[in-house]
Order: structure tokens, then sequence, then C-alpha cells
């Protein structure tokens, strides 16, 4: 129940839903691969690539946002954040072609409630996607 409500708190006092593996990941209790990290963005490795290079960017404090449909204008600057992350982390990297994607709701097949950006890349992608 402790480290249940250290999750909620840390993912900011208006989130009121449950916390995801992606808290345990933020807060180092599981282990992940982490390829970028500043006081915003959390960017890691999938556990299950779908690409040679398959990584996470995640918001630290989810602040309501289990899904991108629940987005306000308060989020404009997190959101801009994050595709800024995805560009930056492509470029670094030297990724000549690369797909961004965000499953909102479980038809897209959303699995995890913590707003999240694939980065897919290292691959011939293929549209439209399945
Ligand atoms: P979604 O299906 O868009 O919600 O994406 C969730 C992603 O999180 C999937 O691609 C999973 O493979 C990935 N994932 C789930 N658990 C973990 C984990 O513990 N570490 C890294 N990635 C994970």
């Amino acid at each position: 129940a402790n480290e249940r409500w250290k999750s909620i708190l840390h993912a900011g006092l208006r989130d009121q839903d449950a916390p995801t593996i992606f808290d345990r990941i933020i807060q180092r209790q599981i282990p992940s691969e982490i390829v970028m990290e500043d006081e915003h963005v959390l960017v890691f490795k999938d556990i299950h690539p779908q690409a040679p290079v398959h990584l996470l960017i995640i918001p630290k404090r989810r602040d309501g946002l289990t899904q991108l449909r629940y987005a306000t204008a308060d989020h404009q600057e997190l959101l801009g954040k994050m595709f800024l992350t995805a560009a930056r982390i492509a470029k670094e990297q030297n990724l000549r072609g690369y797909r961004l994607v965000i499953n909102d709701g479980s038809e897209a097949q959303q699995s995890v409630f913590h707003l999240h950006m694939h980065l897919l890349a290292g691959r011939q992608m293929r549209w439209p996607p399945g």
C-alpha cells in the first residue's frame, strides 16, 4: 500500500488512476534500459521490441495522462517535449527513418495506461500498420 501511494504521489496530485509498470521503471524498482532522462521525460527500451530500435518516451509525471485523449492545454508543453525528445534521439542515433506511435485505447492496442510514445526504427516499415 505504501508503494502504491508513493507511485500516486509521484504521478502528481491530479492523478487518481492506478499506477502502472512504468511507475516502477521511473522509480528504478524494476530494471530497464534507460536511454535518456531529464526532469520531464524518460526514454527506455521496449521489452518486446517490434523493430531493431524500439524506444518508449514517457512523461515522468503522468498527470492524468493515462491516455492521450485526456490531454488539455496544460499538457501542451509536455507533449511538445515528447516530440522534440523523439526528434533529438533520432538525430543522435542517425536514424534514417523512424515512426512515432501513440496507441490510445484498447481498440488501438494500448496496454499500459501511462501516456507513451513508441519510437520505432531500424527496418523498412510498412503501411498501413497492423
Ligand atoms: P502500448 O501497447 O502502446 O500500451 O505499449 C506498451 C508497451 O510497453 C509495449 O510495447 C510493451 O512491450 C512495453 N512494456 C511493457 N512492460 C514493459 C517493461 O517492463 N519494460 C519495457 N517495456 C515494457
